[in-house]
């Protein structure tokens, strides 16, 4: 049976090769008969409550599920078509129907709960009384514990969710992707590096077109509003931008502004079906931090360390733009382009200039090395299927040339690819009856490929950004749990998944290791040591603001899920009113009231950073934390490196994050790291993290 369907096969790597939309419909009905015919077997069982009788019967089911669901969601991510799209969206109500339904169970409940309260449960390994711990929750915020109508309600609520979340993703791809401005002659794209009009010419040529198509996409939109000295063109860019997929935007079919009030609605009354008083407080059940105000109380202390930064970096912006570039009125569009300016003078500090030293073969090296000498592992190529030509495969192996994991590599932009780096877990590490299955991670980026025959070369910002995903990928790729649902990223609260992540980033900053991934595009000489110390000096420029950029989002999520009330009655009439409320708050530069940026924030609409975006900054503080440990003893010591591993990056969701940490750095989290890392080291930072308590 289903014999010739490749998305069914799961003895070898993924069959990218072979398998096609047509497949999906007919692939994910039979993964979801399996899955629930292994769930009625335990349901029915009268034997005694042990593992091999609640929880292992339904562990292969559910992980072929999981996987084959994953392939779907990843493709309708990356290269998304029409035909891939309508597959996806045809599924994904019974998919979510089906959880919805299993997590609701009374006699799965049961089961479980009888396995807690078991003798069997003793015998039980630190990871297994996890998963058991964690599926007695998950049952009760699956509304396990409501009454037959309260069930039907919030299935209801969370399968319409579940559609909205993926018609707003659509709706901010399809707008990015509509949208292209084309340029006649190569002086109206003064100032934008020589790479990003080659590759702007390449897209209108495709087009059979003359001239240049300009896009929204990362490679070309960030380099246009560093570089163009052409202020309306900046201004048309941003706006573009600004109101993707709002009222304001190119197509009111791809309007998410009523999407953005119903989600709220949804989550409003799932978070009083099961008990809670706003979203904000259901969304915190499985992080660290205990309530909505202290994540309240987290930012605004960040907020307030902050702002004297901030606010010295805005008045020497507007006092570089007025004096030295003739721009009187520094608006939004400008300010990269400023910044760019002021570092040029005051630092003597081009991005352009350090990217000519980062070509993607030695960055690729210069990370792998990293990870090799810290870890003690070794990483090479592998053959494997992909989804699209420009993808690679990779393997993880120890020192004795055991296979530990694998991961591809989807570096470049293109039409169809969801914006943004991601990382995300393909197969969780598990071990059934003595054979270990390795864990599998895709790591996507949107970086500017090879134009013409020229390789690809990064910017300082981009290999940042691949340090952190492949901080997401180490964490999914060396864990040790044998047990999946807890290993790798599964059961880590949602607020310290950016501990791994952000941690690799201090790399980027550690000229040792730098300094090896370079080779200049022309001369193939390594970068200077001297353009390092400007890069270094031009670091901190602007932290202050961006800081602030990222409390502005993370406070407009938490206020809007926990102050605004959907419907009306609480101290805001609508969403926008939080954010303008939160940008008089910690805000310094204005912002234009066309700028409707949060109907493209998929983190918080979309995706599970709802009511967790502050997770970020939340994580920063472990990280940076960390990381200093390693300042103190090494940035690439093997001892250090095998203690993050054993105590963090190993353990998975067997135990609290904070746990964990405090296993790693022998103490609770401070902020000075994170501050020093900024530099905003006039105040010191006590303890912030309290989360959850250490048992
Ligand atoms: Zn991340």
């Amino acid at each position: 049976m289903n014999g010739d369907n490749p998305l069914l096969d799961f003895t070898g790597p993924t069959r990218f090769d072979l398998i096609r939309p047509a497949h999906v419909g007919p692939g994910i009905d039979a993964l979801l008969r399996s899955a629930r015919n292994a769930v009625e077997h335990v349901a029915q069982d009268m034997r005694p409550a042990t593992w091999d009788s609640v929880v292992a019967p339904t562990e292969t089911a559910f992980d072929h599920l999981d996987r084959a669901w994953g392939v779907v969601g990843h493709l309708n991510a990356v290269v998304n078509t029409p035909a891939i799209r309508d597959a996806y969206n045809a599924m994904l109500p019974k998919v979510t129907a089906f959880y919805v339904d299993i997590g609701q169970d009374a006699r799965w409940y049961a089961r479980f709960r009888a396995l807690a309260e078991g003798a069997a449960f003793a015998d039980l390994d630190a990871a297994q009384r996890k998963l058991v711990d964690n599926a007695l929750r998950d049952f009760r915020l699956g509304g396990a514990e409501l009454s037959d109508t309260g069930k039907v309600l919030l299935k209801a609520v969370q399968e319409e969710l579940a559609t909205l979340s993926s018609r707003f993703d659509d709706n901010v791809l399809d707008s990015e992707n509509a949208w292209a401005h084309y340029v006649l002659h190569p002086q109206d794209l003064s100032g934008v590096p020589d790479d990003v009009i080659a590759a702007a010419r390449a897209e209108a040529a495709a087009e059979g077109r003359a001239g240049y198509k300009l896009t929204l996409r990362a490679p070309c939109h960030t380099p246009v509003m560093q570089y163009a000295d052409d202020r309306s063109l900046r201004a048309t860019l941003h706006r573009a931008s600004a109101t993707l997929a709002s009222d304001l935007g190119a197509s009111p079919d791809w309007d998410n502004s009523a999407l953005i009030l119903r989600i709220l609605e949804l989550r409003q009354a799932e978070a009083q079906l099961l008990g809670c008083a706003n979203f904000a407080e259901l969304s915190l059940v499985t992080k660290m931090a205990r309530t909505p105000a202290e994540v309240l109380a987290f930012l605004r202390d960040l907020s307030r360390r902050t702002r004297p930064f901030a606010e010295r970096e805005y008045d020497d912006l507007t006092a570089f733009a007025r004096e030295e570039l003739g721009i009187p009125d520094c608006a939004a569009w400008d300010l990269a382009y400023v910044g760019e300016k002021l570092k040029a003078a005051r630092f003597a500090y081009s991005e352009q200039q350090v990217k000519q030293y980062f070509p993607e073969d030695r960055v690729l090296a210069g990370l792998f090395a990293v990870v090799e000498t810290i870890y003690g592992v070794s990483v090479r190529p592998a053959s494997a299927p992909t989804w699209h030509p420009g993808v690679r495969f990779f393997e993880i192996r120890d020192a004795q040339g055991t296979l530990v994991g694998q991961f591809y590599l989807d570096l470049y932009a293109r039409e169809g690819k969801q914006s943004g780096a991601w990382m995300d877990d393909a197969v969780n590490r598990r071990c059934v009856q003595d054979r270990l299955q390795h864990p599998v991670a895709w790591l996507t980026c949107n970086f500017a490929g090879p134009v013409d025959g020229r390789p690809a070369y990064f910017t300082h910002r981009e290999v940042t950004t691949l340090f952190h995903e492949f901080g997401h990928g180490l964490h999914q790729l060396l864990t040790r749990v044998d047990v999946a649902g807890i290993s790798g990223l599964q059961g880590v609260e949602c607020d310290a998944i950016e501990l791994p992540s952000q941690f690799m980033e201090n790399y980027c900053w550690e000229w040792d290791v730098l300094s090896r991934m370079t080779a200049h595009a022309e001369t193939g000489a390594p970068l200077p040591r001297a353009l390092f110390e400007r890069m270094l000096a031009a670091r901190n420029f602007g932290s202050g603001l961006a800081m602030l950029r990222q409390v502005e989002f993370a406070l407009f999520d938490m206020l809007v899920h926990s102050e605004y009330v959907p419907g009306g009655g609480g101290r805001y009439d609508g969403p926008r009113a939080v954010l303008d409320d939160v940008r008089c708050e910690v805000a310094i530069v204005p912002r234009p009231s066309y700028d409707r940026f949060i109907h493209a924030f998929g983190h918080v609409f979309a995706d599970d950073y709802a009511a967790g975006y502050y997770g970020y900054k939340w994580a920063e503080v472990m990280s940076a934390d960390a990381f200093s440990l390693f300042e103190e003893r090494g940035v690439l010591s093997p001892e250090i490196g095998a203690r993050f591993r054993d105590e963090v990056l190993a353990r998975g969701g067997t135990r609290g994050a904070l746990e964990s940490f405090v296993a790693f750095r022998g103490r609770p989290p401070s902020l000075d790291a994170l501050l020093r890392h900024n530099g905003m080291v006039a105040s010191r930072g006590e303890l912030l993290l309290h989360g959850s308590k250490l048992d």
